[in-house]
C-alpha cells in the first residue's frame, strides 16, 4: 500500500516525486511509502529541446532530462519506488483506497497524483468523468484537462502538469508538480504549511 503513487514521469510527475522524496527527514513524511509509475514513452520531453528554462543549460534535450531526472531520484531519494515500463490502464476507488491497474500489475494507494500530460490519447479508465477540453490550449489541438480546483480533483486525487489545465511550458509543468507535492506534505503535516529547502551549511 502506497501513501502516494504518482502516475507519469515527465516534468510534473518527476518534480512532484523529487520534492516528496526530499522531505524524507521531516517527521510527517517519515515512513511514508511513495511511488512513481515512470512510463516514459509518450512524454513530451522525448522530443523537446530547451533554451528558455532557467537553470537548464541551453541546448538541453528533454530526453536527457528523462534520464537524469530518474538518476537524481534514485541516487538522492532511493526510498521513492520507481515503477518502470508499466502503463496505467485503470484507476478505481473503494473504501477510500485507490487501486491502480497497469498492463503488468495492480497497486493500492491512499493518494494518487495523475501527471500523464494533456494529450487526448490519455485513456486511463476511471477518469472519464473529469475530462474536459483544455482551458488554455489552442482548440484545434484537441487537448484535455482533468477538471480540478488548485490541482485537487476529488479527495486524495490530484492532477499535475499540463493535464491540470496549465499551458505547456517546462517550468510551469515542473512547478505544478512541486506545488502538488507541497500540498501533499501539508496534508501529511495536519494542515500546517510545508516546504522543503536545503541550504548551504554555515551561512
Ligand atoms: C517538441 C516539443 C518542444 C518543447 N519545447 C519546449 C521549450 O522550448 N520550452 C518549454 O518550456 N517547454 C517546451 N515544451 C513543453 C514541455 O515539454 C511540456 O510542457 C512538459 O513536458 C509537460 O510536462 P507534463 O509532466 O505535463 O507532461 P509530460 O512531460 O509529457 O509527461 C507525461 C508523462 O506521463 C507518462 N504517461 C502517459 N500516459 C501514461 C499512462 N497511461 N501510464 C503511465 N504513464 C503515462 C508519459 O510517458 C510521460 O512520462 C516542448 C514540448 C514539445 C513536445
Amino acid at each position: 500500500m502506497f501513501d502516494t503513487l504518482i502516475i507519469g514521469g515527465g516534468a510534473a510527475g518527476m518534480s512532484c516525486a523529487l520534492v516528496l522524496g526530499s522531505a524524507k527527514d521531516k517527521a510527517c513524511a517519515q515512513n511514508k511509502s511513495i511511488g512513481i509509475v515512470l512510463h516514459q514513452k509518450t512524454s513530451h520531453l522525448q522530443t523537446a529541446l530547451f533554451n528558455n528554462v532557467l537553470g537548464l543549460t541551453p541546448g538541453t534535450t528533454g530526453a536527457s532530462i528523462l534520464e537524469s531526472g530518474q538518476a537524481q531520484l534514485s541516487s538522492l531519494y532511493p526510498h521513492v519506488q520507481q515503477i518502470e515500463h508499466e502503463k496505467v490502464l485503470e484507476l478505481s476507488k473503494s473504501n477510500g483506497v485507490f487501486t491502480i491497474t497497469t498492463n503488468k500489475n495492480e497497486y493500492q494507494s491512499k493518494l494518487v497524483v495523475i501527471a500523464v500530460g494533456y494529450t487526448n490519447l490519455m485513456t486511463i479508465k476511471g477518469l472519464e468523468s473529469y475530462i474536459e477540453p483544455h482551458p488554455r490550449a489552442a482548440i484545434e489541438k484537441d487537448r484535455i484537462w482533468l477538471k480540478n480546483t488548485d490541482h485537487l480533483i476529488e479527495d486524495n486525487l490530484y492532477v499535475a502538469g499540463s493535464l491540470a489545465g496549465w499551458r505547456s511550458q517546462f517550468a510551469i509543468a515542473s512547478g505544478s508538480g512541486a506545488h502538488v507535492a507541497t500540498d501533499i506534505l501539508t496534508l501529511w503535516n495536519d494542515g500546517k504549511h510545508m516546504k522543503v529547502h536545503d541550504k548551504i551549511e554555515g551561512i
